[in-house]
């Protein structure tokens, strides 16, 4: 399924543009998908997350309470590389379109930062982020550098509050977590009458469940989803090349000479 690039069908690219001129500004419903160009791996693709690591067994509440030492290696080797990679195209795309007035936010599951990045200024970042580390007892907070940094010295296994001694932890959502911004989505949703989903399985929940709340939906995946049958138009490839293709359309990009 993933073998070849799905060629971009111009058409698609036209409907695309057509359907935000006369439904958007969009709200833009973001996964793992967008940020696979930029060299993180998502979750459910060949060679994503879900081979090497069972989210709830070292992602979730319990598990980080359990064996904080064990939650903060794996977090380490596997997060820590993110801080080294840039936005794409598809990132890109969506500021610019967010600029020119075509997007209104951009709803996003990722943790890795690159939409605020590529200079999106409205992000909702449902799962959290990989700026900061919190403590688990007090209000300190500092740097996710910072708190990795901690590790280094001989014995350390958990970042601990400088403040008050307690057990730190990254400022991402964990399963077990409440999810504190998705009332933020919800009202974005309600003010929009189109949902642009760009590369998520929209298989997690409650994110998928944004889905349905506009009036009209889009999707860009590379792979089918759980609720394609539910989209008003489908394109499949590459979201940093169709978002790209998108904004040069809608003239938010001049991508070519
Ligand atoms: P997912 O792994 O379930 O699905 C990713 C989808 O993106 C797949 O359907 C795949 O076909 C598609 N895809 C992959 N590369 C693509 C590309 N270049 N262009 C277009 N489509 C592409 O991801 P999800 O739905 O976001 O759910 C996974 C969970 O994992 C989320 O909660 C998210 O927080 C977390 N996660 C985040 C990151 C990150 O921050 N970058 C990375 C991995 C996982």
């Amino acid at each position: 399924m993933n073998d070849a690039p799905a060629p971009i069908e111009p058409a698609d690219i036209d409907r695309l543009a057509d359907l935000l001129r006369a439904c958007g500004p969009a709200v833009v419903l973001t996964g793992a998908g967008i940020s696979t160009e930029s060299g993180i791996p998502d979750f459910r693709s060949p060679g994503g997350l879900y081979e090497s690591i069972d989210p709830m067994e070292y992602l979730s509440v319990p598990a980080f309470q359990r064996r904080p030492g064990r939650f903060w290696k794996m977090f380490a080797q596997v997060f820590a590389p993110v801080a080294a990679c840039l936005p794409n195209g598809g990132h890109l795309a969506l500021a610019r379109m967010e600029a020119a007035g075509v997007v209104r936010a951009v709803v996003t599951q990722n943790i890795d930062g690159l939409h605020h990045r590529a200079g999106s200024n409205r992000v909702i970042e449902l799962h959290g982020h990989l700026g900061t580390a919190r403590c688990t007892s007090c209000t300190a907070r500092v740097g996710l550098s910072e708190a990795l940094g901690q590790l280094d010295a001989p014995g350390i296994e958990v970042p601990v509050c400088e403040r008050c001694g307690a057990w730190m932890r990254p400022d991402v959502v964990l399963f077990g977590d409440m999810l504190e911004t998705f009332q933020d989505a919800v009202a974005e949703c309600a003010r929009a009458e189109l949902m642009l989903v760009v590369g998520s399985s929209l298989e997690v929940s409650p994110a998928n469940s944004l889905v349905g709340r506009t009036c009209r939906l889009a999707i860009v995946n590379r792979d089918a989803t759980a609720l394609d049958g539910y989209a008003d138009l489908l394109a499949r490839g590459s979201a940093g090349r169709i978002l790209a293709a998108l904004a040069e359309r809608l003239g938010c990009w001049e991508t070519s000479p």
